[in-house]
């Protein structure tokens, strides 16, 4: 089997409100997706989907996938789709780094070898069954009250798990932000504190050692080594996200034991292949991990449960769906969805969303023949 043709489109999502993260510094209203069918001489195709949420979220933005795509077509035309380790080796020769634009690639050949298998990707991916995955919402920066209605109004919608935004410039207020959502969430469910990397260490310390509670915080300073200095004086457990990018990154965040578990992006990491090394890893260190898309519609959500639900229980915590925040559902009623604060990945061959025709208006580019 071989690549044969490679088509880009790209999809403008408006949210359905503005989000804030970092404490208000950073704000989004529209993500950038690109969507990527790969055909092959078989007449089998697959589906990816590349989003970095916005370009001040991490160091990748949505026509910079397009343009990666562009550079490594040509490498990519010819191979077969389902040799998976070789695609990737192929895409890192061609162009070094630029993770979030092999993701989409990656996913299409997954999807590709799932429907020649004529398997799910969750079993490909390791999984025993359709596990159902618990779904976390996101709860946008705001006073403690606004924060407490947020998920209050989610709670409502079956979800457990919540991911509550901070990390302001009022030290006071982060404290009172995290005692009051600590305290005030319904019994039973579970919140993590997402810093996004806006504190500096001595804030980390001096805010995680003066509040009562301790659920877990994530990613609460810019780099691996300031998240390692604040992990070892705090007694919350710590959760990376933004820092980590490739295995070796993992590598130094276990030897440093800076956090007691992970996100696991695709499109943060290079698409699913990685991600699997990534989460296999994870489980060997005994971390407790979010695997989730960095953003995008169903179909990235998909694959990033497809993943989720091949994860043992144990290592495994709950995923966000980002397609809740959007005003578009370019693949309306496929993939993974929120049934009660839990989604089940499909169990067709493959990937189990496909974008219908004209969803996705005209092709931006197309590579091959
Ligand atoms: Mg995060």
């Amino acid at each position: 089997m071989k690549i044969t043709r490679i088509t880009v489109y790209q999809l403008d999502m408006p949210l359905t409100e503005p989000y804030c993260l970092s404490g208000g510094r950073l704000k989004f209203e529209k993500l950038d997706s690109t969507f990527v069918r790969i055909d092959t001489d078989e007449g089998i195709s697959g589906w990816g989907e590349g989003c970095p949420w916005g370009h001040t979220y991490l160091p990748a933005h949505g026509p910079g996938i397009r343009a990666g795509i562009e550079t490594l077509a040509p490498a990519l035309i010819g191979l077969d789709p389902r040799s998976l380790d070789h695609v990737n080796r192929v895409m890192d020769v061609q162009l070094p780094g630029h993770p979030y634009v092999k993701s989409p690639i990656d996913m299409a050949c997954w999807d590709i070898l799932g429907k020649t298998t004529g398997l799910p990707l969750w079993q490909l991916l390791g999984g025993p069954v359709a596990a159902p995955v618990l779904v976390n919402s996101s709860v946008s920066t705001g006073s403690p009250e606004e924060m407490l209605s947020q998920i209050t109004s989610a709670a409502q919608k079956g979800y457990t798990v919540h991911s509550a935004k901070i990390g302001g410039t009022d030290t006071g207020l982060d404290i009172d932000r995290i005692e009051a959502i600590s305290e005030g969430i319904p019994k039973g469910h579970k919140v993590t504190f997402d810093v996004n990397r806006a504190w500096q260490p001595a804030v980390a310390v001096e805010v995680l050692n003066s509040v009562r509670a301790r659920d877990w915080v994530e990613q609460p300073c810019e780099t691996l080594d300031q998240c390692a200095h604040v992990a070892a004086r705090v007694t919350n457990p710590v959760m990376l996200d933004e820092c980590l990018h490739t295995f070796s990154d993992h590598l130094q965040a276990w030897k440093h034991g800076a956090c007691e578990g992970v996100k696991v992006k695709p499109n943060r990491v290079g698409g699913l292949t990685k991600a699997r090394q990534i989460r296999d890893f994870g489980v060997c260190a005994g971390w407790q991990m979010h695997i989730e898309d960095v953003g995008g519609s169903a179909l990235s959500d998909t694959a990033a449960i497809h993943l989720a639900a091949s994860t043992p229980e144990a290592n495994r915590l709950a995923s966000w769906l980002c397609h809740y925040h959007l005003d578009v559902d370019p693949v309306p009623g496929q993939g993974a969805r929120n049934n009660h604060g839990v989604a089940v990945p499909p169990s067709q061959p493959g990937l189990g969303v496909t974008p219908e025709d004209g969803t996705l208006g005209d092709p931006v580019a197309v590579y091959g023949g």
